[in-house]
């Protein structure tokens, strides 16, 4: 199985990637809206393709990024059809098995944070996705969005807790950098429910705590009951002036067919030692301006700025420090080419 485990720092938020690498179908869970193109990055690299997006609850705190990646995947999205949920195509009941081509998880209600509360767990009961349900050491609150310390107690002591104690424990969000804990830590150690807490002390711990209300709340429930779909219903602006391709290592690119095709509409800059430039036949063709990566910081004036840059050099790497260079500088259309004037050779 593929497993990969993403941060959102702003909120906190874990977003978890599963796939199957022998039918390289993708499933998402608590995709974040800001994070789309990072995690489309990710999963394109990796030769998958996205076809599931769940949610683990209408989330207070960060908008989902479901309904994008619907709009630019053609993926399903599932969540709990206690939700309600708009854009949903697969309502999610308690005990219901779903997933993708290798990979089955079972949704496990799981109220008291919000009514809608699922966990996810593996087919073999190896990995739990908890949400926010149970946090490592903690757990979700329950003091907004029919949230219920009573019914939380419930979910995590007769639901999550009767998991194998080996199941290993995925948290929606974590605040100090912790990744993964087990149920037989949870149970033992958890802060507010291990240790064999009773429910009254569960209630009373979750009653006397005084939280400050989430920032984000009035517009973020809202618009995850709508799947992340915006209010106007139309998708975040892209970059205009070519098919920019933005990779895990979060620089833009555009390819060889793409640069052939508009070598009139950009200023082509190549970022290669002296000799490299002399001694190669293609790049006469393409090149408009030559600046070592070296000297680039120094001689940004030099490269114009009339029209968009692609950086070029022999693999590609080179020229995507030169696009954040140029950044810097304050061009604001620039992208590399990707795999350089190896690339384009091939094309
Ligand atoms: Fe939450």
């Amino acid at each position: 199985m593929i497993f990969r485990q993403l941060f959102d720092t702003s909120s906190s938020t874990y977003t978890y990637l599963l796939a199957d690498a022998e039918h390289g179908q993708a499933l998402l869970i608590d995709p974040v809206f800001s994070q789309a193109g990072r995690d489309l990055a990710l999963i394109s690299e990796l030769g998958l393709k996205l076809t599931l997006v769940v949610d683990t609850h209408a989330h207070a705190d960060h908008v989902t990024a479901a309904w994008l990646l619907k709009q630019k995947t053609g993926c399903r999205i599932a969540s709990a059809r206690v939700i309600g949920a708009e854009h949903v195509d697969l309502p999610l009941d308690d005990g219901q098995t779903f997933g993708v081509a290798g990979i089955t998880l079972r949704a496990i209600a799981t109220p008291g944070h919000t009514n809608g509360c699922m966990s996810y767990v593996l087919e073999d009961q190896s990995m739990v996705f908890t949400g926010d349900t149970l946090l490592i050491r903690g757990c979700g609150r329950s003091d907004f969005q029919q949230g219920s310390a009573k019914k939380l107690y419930h979910s995590l002591t007769q639901k999550l807790f009767r998991l194998p104690d080996a199941c290993l424990v995925y948290p929606g969000h974590d605040y100090h950098g912790r990744t993964v804990s087990s149920i037989r830590e949870e149970k033992a150690f958890n802060v507010r429910v291990g240790a064999q807490a009773n429910q009254t002390d569960f209630i009373e711990f979750m009653h006397a705590m005084r939280l400050p209300h989430p920032k984000l709340i009035d517009e973020a429930v809202p618009a995850n009951l709508r799947s992340g779909c915006p209010e106007d219903g139309r998708l975040p602006a892209v970059p205009d002036w070519a098919d920019i391709r933005l990779n895990y290592g979060g620089v833009p690119e555009v390819d060889a067919d793409w640069l052939h095709n508009h070598l009139d509409r950009v200023t082509v800059l190549d970022v290669r030692l002296n000799e490299e430039a002399d001694d190669c036949s293609i790049s006469s063709k393409l090149v408009d301006i030559h600046i070592p990566l070296d000297q680039l910081r120094e001689r940004t004036a030099d490269v114009p700025d009339d029209k968009p840059v692609v950086t070029l050099c022999r693999s590609g790497r080179r020229s995507a420090l030169a696009v954040n260079i140029l950044q810097e500088a304050g061009f604001d259309r620039v992208a590399s080419l990707s795999h350089g004037l190896m690339g384009m050779s091939q094309a």
